[in-house]
């Protein structure tokens, strides 16, 4: 859809949301992030802006989402950069509300991700999937979009928001785009910022060991091999230190043991380098179905 040249815009308030969100030509895109973007985000961005006539981004580092112990206090922030950024992507809107705003008195009700959230970033990480899915849903109530881009990178939540989006019934298209990596495999990350180099050198490895086990996965002839594939793969990893490595099918999440005769795969997995912990995901066709 044609861009029509327009200022970046700012709202920092849900009403000044709102307000300027009667304005926008339709279809409205929303891409939610956290901030501190990289060409990850921008390139939901780009897909944003090619297929709607409308660009909002959101700007919000969600306390909802992060766990006690985890590191809402000293995640990245970068707004200004972020905004000189999502200027020159035809951003139209962003809306980068303050915490207050978001949450003017403490939370009371909330929505329940079920078992999607089961297991892997929702086992390891308490309440994460409550925070993202209730503060997905106020900025879709807030922003009104009539299409979501997310990443594939955060595999879980994808499935997770598009169950949501479902079974609630909200008017929203939910947009999957590719993972973005550096050249040599990593995936983009805002938390790749926390790295040393000694554990950049070797955060790839995490998606060397994914696309190993998608490759023996997704083989011909190797249904049932799935914990083998994953004790070498874990043995792969080092320096990095395993957190978990998994198949799953890309709708319900649930560790696989035998690869099925269909469905759509991924390989997932998270892992520590250093302090950061790396999640990456590999997808791939079940055997006996073209690779995706
Ligand atoms: P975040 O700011 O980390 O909450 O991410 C905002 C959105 O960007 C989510 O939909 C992520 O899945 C997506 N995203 C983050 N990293 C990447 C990446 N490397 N490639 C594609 N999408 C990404």
């Amino acid at each position: 859809m044609a861009k029509t040249a327009s200022a970046l815009r700012i709202r920092r308030t849900v009403d000044e949301m709102r307000a300027v969100r009667r304005s926008l030509a339709r279809p409205v895109a929303i891409v939610p992030t956290m901030g501190a973007l990289h060409d990850g985000h921008g390139s939901l961005v780009r897909r944003a802006r090619a297929e709607c006539a409308s660009v909002v981004v959101t700007i919000f580092v969600n306390p909802l989402q992060f766990g006690e112990g985890e590191d809402f206090e000293r995640y990245p922030r970068a707004l200004e950069k972020d905004i000189a950024l999502l200027e020159d992507l035809g951003t139209d809107v962003v809306f980068a509300p303050g915490v207050t705003q978001m949450y003017p008195r403490p939370i009371e009700t909330a929505i329940d991700p079920g078992p999607l959230a089961r297991f892997f970033e929702g086992e390891r990480r308490s309440g994460h999937f409550r925070g993202v899915t209730t503060v997905v849903a106020k900025l879709f109530n807030i922003v009104a979009p009539d299409r979501a881009y997310f990443g594939k990178k955060d595999a879980q939540q994808l499935a997770i928001i598009r169950r949501m989006t479902s079974d609630l019934n909200m008017p929203v298209d939910i947009v999957a785009c590719p993972i973005v990596r550096e050249a040599d495999g990593l995936a983009l990350s805002s938390r790749n910022a926390y790295l040393q180099p000694a554990d950049r050198a070797a955060a790839p490895r995490l998606y060397g060991a994914l696309r190993f086990i998608a490759e023996r996965a997704g083989r011909d002839g190797s249904r049932g091999d799935i914990p083998r594939a994953i004790a070498e793969a874990t043995a792969m990893l080092a320096p990095l230190r395993p957190d978990y490595l998994a198949v799953v099918d890309r709708q319900r999440f649930e560790p696989l043991d035998a690869v099925p005769a269909d469905g759509e795969l991924l390989a997932i997995g998270a892992a520590f380098a250093g302090a950061t912990r790396l999640i990456d995901n590999v997808e791939f066709g079940a055997p006996g179905r073209p690779q995706l």
